[in-house]
């Protein structure tokens, strides 16, 4: 918890003192709990909480989280949840922006921020629908636009820095183009964590924090100051001598070419310990040494060489942690942090360490 919040101190040293921040918590918080990190947050004072899905924001509120939350993709369907649960929804198509009006009962005010496609290609309007989309804003007055925001689709890779440079620059001309037809204030904003630091005159009025909170960054310098946010920590459950010639898990894929000192370690990729790091692909750490995994993967166990290490039954193996990074394992496997971060398994049970 005290790492999350120096690093989110971190990049709030990066802003200027009038900038928003919306702490993204989508995904579970990027798989570390949802209701502990946002309330984290809170207590924290960001301005804005940023999920995906509607359920993730109802879960927010059913636990008592107050900050004002923002749904990037709500379902059309939920959007009567959306309105009952006080959620912002991001309304990126005519499509949903109709939908959202069908379900409306009253003509009470309703919050909703708005999406524009500046070249990500993903979800938001493009400017040539912008018309149609003031002309439904100007029928339905009790819709008050809190934001306009765009994200970028390359904001960690200067080979595309032009392109982002482009994006920012539609998305200014784009939002003005909207925001100037309200006599009210509306906040904008483009920056993920990436755009923070590298393209951080354009803050807008907020910025949307994500993956440098939990502590990954692909910029190395900044990768220094930011401090690990998760470990995955586990304990030998067993250890054995597997004689020479002997073969260790599934398939029999782990030869003992000598006598091994083996341990068994209870996490498998069911966990989210991804099977393509069986076979000396990863290294766990055991009493500060590494200790390559053998063999295959298992659904709830992995083995791992300790014959090296001093070490016995009930020890500590840590998975990842600062001395084995979700980044590094991202690599071997290829991909990037956020997917590691996000496919450990509900079942892996989530502890919160304040000093
Ligand atoms: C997830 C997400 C972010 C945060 O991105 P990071 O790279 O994790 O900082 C920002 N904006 C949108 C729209 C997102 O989906």
């Amino acid at each position: 918890m005290n790492n999350l919040v120096s690093n989110l101190n971190y990049f709030k040293g990066l802003l200027l003192p009038t900038t928003k921040v919306m702490a993204m918590v989508k995904a579970f918080s990027y798989g570390l709990g949802t209701y502990e990190v946002a309330k984290l947050l809170e207590e924290n004072n960001v301005n804005y909480l940023g999920v995906a899905n509607t359920y993730e924001g109802i879960e927010l509120r059913n636990a008592g989280i107050k900050l004002p939350i923002m749904v990037m993709k709500p379902e059309v369907d939920s959007f009567d949840l959306v309105i009952e649960n006080q959620l912002t929804p991001t309304i990126f198509s005519l499509f949903s922006l109709k939908k959202l009006i069908d379900s409306i009962s009253d003509s009470n005010p309703l919050v909703i921020s708005l999406k524009i496609d500046t070249g990500m290609n993903r979800l938001g309007f493009y400017e040539n629908e912008i018309p149609e989309l003031l002309s439904i804003l100007n029928k339905n007055p009790f819709l008050k636009i809190e934001s306009i925001f765009s994200h970028l689709a390359a904001s960690d890779n200067s080979d595309h820095n032009e392109f982002t440079l482009n994006q920012i620059k539609r998305f200014k001309y784009i939002s003005k183009s909207i925001s100037s037809q309200f006599d009210y204030s509306i906040d904008l904003h483009i920056l993920n964590s990436n755009g923070i630091i590298n393209f951080n005159d354009y803050q807008f009025n907020m910025v949307r924090l994500g993956i440098g909170l939990y502590g990954v960054c692909s910029d190395t310098q900044v990768q220094k100051k930011l401090k690990c946010a998760s470990t995955l920590k586990s304990k030998i459950a067993q250890i054995k001598i597997v004689k020479k010639n002997e073969s260790i898990g599934y398939n029999r894929s782990g030869l003992a070419k000598s006598d091994l000192k083996i341990a068994t370690i209870p996490v498998g990729y069911a966990d989210g310990l991804n099977r393509t790091l069986s076979n000396g692909n990863w290294n766990m750490i055991i009493n500060g040494h590494k200790a390559p995994i053998v063999g295959n993967i298992c659904m709830d166990m992995v083995m791992l060489d300790v014959t090296n290490i001093d070490c016995k039954e009930g020890d500590n193996a840590f998975v990842f942690s600062d001395l084995n990074p979700i980044s590094e394992m991202a690599k071997k496997i290829g991909t990037i942090p956020y997917e590691i971060l996000t496919s450990y398994s509900p079942r892996v049970k989530r502890v919160f360490l304040q000093n």
